[in-house]
């Protein structure tokens, strides 16, 4: 085995894969600046209506926050050929989700999530002021990450197993739906003492433990980490040219033995490129697409499909009328005025 301090202190990153860090980071901005933005104008849209005016008009991407319905969407769809009419965009970015989860692992986690950003920018924060993260021994860590794929279980059982076309359409149509993402950001608005501290909470623990969120409890990383393992992309490692340095496995944040792996198929890998980015051996871990052929996917090019597929999908959305809802300014301004009515609870 190779002496790993030696590698460490020569610090020579992946030639390919050098600037897979900075490049990450900038397409995770892009994206967080789109989610702020659209916060921002959904936020005014809600405050207008509140005035009882209607100016500013709704941005549709808002629904991205709503999976559970996008989830019940794309069944209703692929089982009456219905496509969603109240939330258009959210089932859009849904299936977009789902086919880069496909394409390329969990990388909507590490590239486009603006809560993996927050959670990653959290455990780099602890790791400087604690001087370290803090790993949970196997058998507790076992059963938490097996805690996102519970939630998941329990949500998807209940659309796939106790829904009908009917019951999706009362759902979808019905008076919750049709205000769901309001009722959210109201929600966000006034939050519960309860809620806050549970979400500081999370986040404390966050500065501790790597991606604590997103490792052991978020439901949506648990769905693309299922479609991630039929991806055909994998991080390869070239046993012919590694020197067992470990430096992968040190650096990866998903804490995957990567040195001891041919290929990573864990649903876990969400194709941040940082064990590429520090393996100090040309052309020996990468991104590729077979182990036979080695043609990495270098960082520039997961950033360029990122970027494309988002703005090719989002376009055809509008160009097909697929974007927008069909739900008038009038009616958001009436229901504006009893959305705290029990109408509006999610139970109906
Ligand atoms: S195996 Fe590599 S690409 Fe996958 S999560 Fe770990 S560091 Fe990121
Ligand atoms: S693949 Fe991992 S263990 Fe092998 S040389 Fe690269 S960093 Fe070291």
């Amino acid at each position: 085995m190779a002496d790993h301090r030696f590698y460490k202190e020569m610090k020579l990153p992946g030639e390919k894969y050098r600037e897979a860090p900075l490049i990450r980071r900038t397409v995770q901005w892009i994206f967080l600046l789109i989610t702020l933005y659209t916060g921002w104008r959904f936020v005014r849209f809600v405050h207008y209506l509140q005035q009882g005016g209607g100016e500013v008009s709704r941005p549709p991407g808002v629904e991205a926050f709503l999976p559970i319905s996008s989830l019940m969407s794309l069944k209703y769809w692929i089982l009456t050929g219905d496509f969603n009419a109240i939330h258009p965009a959210g089932l859009v970015l849904f299936i977009l989700f789902l086919l880069m989860a496909w394409g390329i692992k969990k990388s909507f986690c590490s590239w486009v999530c603006p809560v993996g950003l927050l959670s990653e920018y959290l455990w780099k924060w602890g790791e400087k002021i604690f001087g370290r993260n803090f790993t949970l021994p196997a058998w507790l860590d076992w059963p938490l990450r097996s805690l996102k794929y519970l939630i998941l279980i329990f949500f998807a059982w209940g659309i796939f197993f106790g829904m009908d076309a009917e019951a999706l359409k009362g759902f979808i149509y019905g008076d919750y739906n049709r205000v769901a993402d309001i009722k959210m950001l109201l929600f966000f608005a006034h939050i519960s003492a309860f809620s806050l501290s549970v979400i500081l909470g999370l986040m404390v623990l966050s500065l501790f433990i790597k991606n604590f969120w997103c490792r052991y409890l978020c439901p949506y990383g648990a769905l693309l980490g299922f479609f991630s393992m039929f991806s055909p992309v994998k991080i390869t490692r070239n046993p012919d040219t590694c020197t067992d340095c470990m430096m992968c496995t040190e650096a990866c944040p998903a804490h995957i033995q990567v040195h001891k792996k041919i290929r990573v198929r864990t649903d876990e890998c969400t194709a941040c490129l940082t064990c590429t980015s520090v393996c100090p051996e040309p052309d020996t871990l990468m991104l590729s697409l077979s182990k036979k052929k080695k043609k990495p996917l270098s960082a520039r090019t997961v950033a360029w499909i990122i970027l494309l597929s988002f703005v090719l999908f989002t376009g055809l959305a509008r160009l097909t009328g697929h974007w927008q809802n069909n739900i008038p300014v009038k009616e958001y301004q009436q229901r504006i005025h009893e959305i705290n009515s029990p109408v509006y609870e999610h139970t109906n």
